[in-house]
């Protein structure tokens, strides 16, 4: 008697579906060996050993045949077909049948169930052991949650907004792993679940995703997004700490002192400078007509119709709105020469913005103090005519992504008012049509 064909630990109950090789039932001698009655009851059988242990076996019990065979309790009608219906099935060692193609299929089915279920408990250990790599060796209990460890993370460094804002400033409000621009949040470098603390030193800004995938990673990507960022945050810092942190230098908020309130002294020297260099709003909403205005009406519109330098030099740590207006109007005095590109105004504003941090600005219209009435106040006739200019623009055909979509006419957000697109309009129109009356002079002259 052969052994058992399938191994005792076989057990396929939760396998709801058997596999049935239809090409092989086909051509079966089965088909042709037994009855119809006998088939329905070899087929019931089949299907009744997947969910026996081992599986793809049958107990060698008459009633308990005649049960899976769909005869109940009659066990006489099934003694009438079990010769033919158990056609194929051998009798095993272990005192029960065993039918060699079922047993094949299950010990596959097996096999493939068990695979996944290694399979499953090398993922459960993974993620066991990465949990373990990022939140130490302990599991996270509920009793300490994530509140309590960023309170004893504050204990071991603090940082304020305000840091958090230039930080964030200084990497463009962009994830330092993979620059993506999303919603980013704060990451711990070294988790405070290890020990890290809250401190800006290990406060790195990353996207959601870059963030959740993290892992044990403790690398620090600030300094390969920007090697120099700590000089320029400590820079950025220097100029607000005055302000800032009062207390430690014994000293009142600049802006209060000023307003009157406080210690009701009047403000001194030293207070008024360290007001004078509080950082405005780095980019003004109204950057735009800002720009327009820093330069007077004959000079070339394009130098500061597209702005985006003067907000890439806004974003700099230690660059201010003043120091833009203070650079240019210092170039367009000193300079007899027409502003014909950005270059020229950046070397200015860059040397405004440093003699400013030296607090040693020359003495020199414009680099500091007096401002040309000009660059001031904003003529609402300029305006009128930058807009006019960009409006010729987007009918020239000749718009830049660059420029405010305030500005565009047509566009949904464009705020130009219509006398002014409308006048545009009939401007290129013009010039369209003097161009083509140039070309047809010129055509008549060459013919
Ligand atoms: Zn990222």
């Amino acid at each position: 008697m052969s052994e058992p064909l399938v191994p005792p630990q076989v057990d396929l109950r939760d396998f709801a579906f058997m596999p049935l090789d239809v090409s092989r039932l086909r051509v079966s001698a089965i088909v042709d060996s037994i009855s119809g009655e006998e088939f329905r009851a070899a087929i019931l059988l089949w299907c009744a050993s997947w969910h026996q242990v081992p599986a793809g076996s049958l107990p060698d019990d008459p009633r308990q045949l005649s049960k899976f065979a769909g005869y109940g309790r009659v066990v006489a009608e099934w003694e009438k077909v079990a010769e033919g219906a158990l056609y194929g099935w051998v009798k095993c060692s272990d005192g029960r049948w065993y039918h060699p193609v079922i047993a094949e299929k299950a010990i596959e089915a097996w096999e493939k169930k068990s695979e996944y279920t290694e399979r499953s408990a090398a993922r459960t250990e993974r993620a066991k052991a990465a949990a373990e790599a990022k939140w130490g060796e302990r599991e996270p209990t509920a009793a300490q949650t994530r509140s309590q460890r960023l309170a004893e993370a504050r204990e071991r460094g603090k940082h304020t907004n305000e840091e958090w804002q230039v930080l964030l400033a200084l990497f463009d409000n962009a994830c330092v792993r993979c620059s993506a621009s999303d919603k980013v949040v704060k990451d711990h470098i070294t988790p405070i679940y290890q020990g890290g603390s809250d401190a800006i030193e290990n406060l790195q800004p990353l996207c959601p995703s870059c963030n959740s995938s993290k892992g044990p990673d403790r690398t620090d990507h600030r300094s390969k997004a920007f090697p120099n960022w700590r000089e320029s945050f400590d820079k950025e810092m220097s100029l607000r700490a005055p302000a800032e942190t009062p207390a430690k230098r014994g000293e009142m908020p600049a802006a209060r002192l000023l307003k009157g309130t406080g210690t009701g002294n009047r403000p001194d020297k030293e207070t008024l400078r360290i007001a004078a260099r509080e950082p405005r709003d780095r980019v003004p909403d109204d950057i735009e007509i800002w720009a327009r205005n820093l330069v007077p009406g004959d000079q070339p519109v394009s130098v500061v119709a597209d702005v985006t330098p003067i907000r890439a030099l806004l974003r700099e740590p230690g660059i201010t709105q003043p120091d833009v207006e203070a650079g240019i109007a210092a170039f367009l005095a000193k300079s007899r020469k027409r502003a014909m590109n950005w270059d020229d105004f950046e070397r200015w504003i860059r040397t405004a913005a440093k003699e400013r941090i030296a607090g040693t600005p020359r003495a020199r219209p414009g680099a500091r103090g007096e401002l040309p009435a000009a660059i001031r106040a904003p003529d609402p006739e300029k305006i009128r005519r930058g807009l006019f200019i960009l409006a010729c623009e987007h009918f020239r055909g000749r718009w830049s992504d660059g420029w405010s979509n305030m500005t565009r006419p047509g566009h949904p957000d464009c705020t130009t008012p219509e006398d002014i697109i409308e006048e545009a309009r009939l401007a290129v129109e013009l010039e369209r049509n003097t161009d083509l009356q140039r070309a047809e002079r010129q055509y008549a002259y060459a013919s």
